[in-house]
C-alpha cells in the first residue's frame, strides 16, 4: 500500500515507464500499473500534483493500491494522500514523444505481464524539449551525466556523450560537426538587428581561405522565438557573452560566402536552440 501518490506507471503506447506529468501531457496514450499482480488501467490526474489513480481499482496487495483510512469498518475511503511536488524529470529523450508502435488495441494480460517484466526497475522516460534536457544536464553532477541515459533521434546517449562542447573540434572541417546526432555547445555573441537576431559562435571554422563563424539566424516574424530571443536579451542586460546550444542539422557556407548557417527554419515544437547568458 502506499501513503504517497502514485507518480509512474507503465505507457502501452511506448512500451515505456512514464511519470504521471508526462502521461498529464500525453491522455491520448493508455497506461498501466506496473506491478505483476495488479496490471490494472490506469489514469493521469493533475489537482495540485500529477499522479495516477485507477478507475477500476488496484487489485488487493498491489503495492499501488491506496491506504484506506480507519473508518467504522464498513465503508472504506482512501486516506488522504501525501502530496509530494515531484522535482522535474530528467527527460530521456530529446524532442517530442513519438507513439513508435501506434498500438490501438487493448492489451492483453499476457502482454501486459511481458511489458510489466521488460520495464522492471527502469527508471521512467519522458521526453524533453532542448531547453529542459540542456537544464537538465546543468543541474546535473558531473559525475552523474555518464550515467544518464539520453537519446537522440532513437540514438543511445548519455547525459556526458550526448553533449560536444565547440571548443573540442580543434580544425577539422564543419561537415564533421555532430550536431545532427548530438547537442553542441560553445561560446557566443547575440546581435539585435532590425528584423532579426543573429547568434554567432566565438568558434570559427575553417572555410576556403579563411575562418567563418557559425550563424544561427533568428527572423523576427516568428512569435514564438521572437519572444524566446526578446526575453533571453530583456533578462541579460549588459551580457556579452553567451553559450549557445545546438542541434539539428549540420550548418552550410552561406549564400555571401561570409559565415556558416543554418538555412532551414530551426524553430519548432521543441527548439533546436537555446541560448544562455555567462
Ligand atoms: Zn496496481
Amino acid at each position: 500500500m502506499r501513503t504517497d501518490l502514485m507518480a509512474e506507471a507503465m505507457c502501452w503506447d511506448l512500451s515505456l515507464n512514464v511519470t504521471a506529468d508526462y502521461a498529464c501531457a500525453n491522455t491520448e496514450f493508455s497506461y498501466f500499473c506496473s506491478h505483476s499482480v495488479c496490471l490494472q488501467e490506469v489514469r493521469p490526474k493533475k489537482i495540485v500534483n500529477a499522479h495516477f489513480f485507477a478507475p477500476g481499482m488496484h487489485v488487493p496487495g498491489c503495492p499501488n493500491e491506496p491506504e484506506k483510512s480507519d473508518g467504522d469498518g464498513t465503508a472504506q475511503k482512501p486516506a488522504k494522500r501525501v502530496s509530494i511536488v515531484a522535482p522535474p524529470a530528467v527527460p530521456t529523450e530529446l524532442g517530442p514523444a513519438k507513439s513508435r508502435k501506434g498500438k490501438v488495441r487493448k492489451p492483453t494480460k499476457a502482454e501486459l505481464l511481458a511489458l510489466s517484466d521488460a520495464l522492471e526497475g527502469k527508471p521512467p522516460s519522458c521526453a524533453g524539449t532542448l531547453i529542459e534536457v540542456v537544464n537538465a544536464w546543468r543541474a546535473m553532477p558531473k559525475d552523474q551525466r555518464p550515467e544518464k541515459q539520453l537519446s537522440i533521434n532513437d540514438e543511445k546517449f548519455t547525459y556526458e556523450s550526448a553533449f560536444y562542447c565547440l571548443s573540442e573540434f580543434g580544425e577539422s572541417p564543419i561537415e564533421k560537426l555532430p550536431c545532427a546526432t548530438k547537442v553542441i555547445h560553445g561560446l557566443a555573441r547575440v546581435d539585435d538587428d532590425e528584423t532579426c537576431y543573429w547568434i554567432k559562435s566565438v568558434k570559427t571554422f575553417r572555410a576556403d581561405n579563411c575562418k567563418l563563424n557559425l550563424i544561427i539566424r533568428i527572423s523576427k516574424d516568428n512569435g514564438m522565438t521572437d519572444k524566446y530571443m526578446k526575453d533571453l536579451l530583456a533578462n541579460s542586460l549588459g551580457v556579452t557573452s553567451f553559450t549557445l546550444f545546438y542541434s539539428g542539422d549540420v550548418p552550410k557556407l552561406s549564400g555571401s560566402g561570409k559565415s556558416y548557417g543554418i538555412s532551414k527554419d530551426i524553430s519548432n515544437d521543441y527548439q533546436r536552440f537555446v541560448v544562455l547568458p555567462n
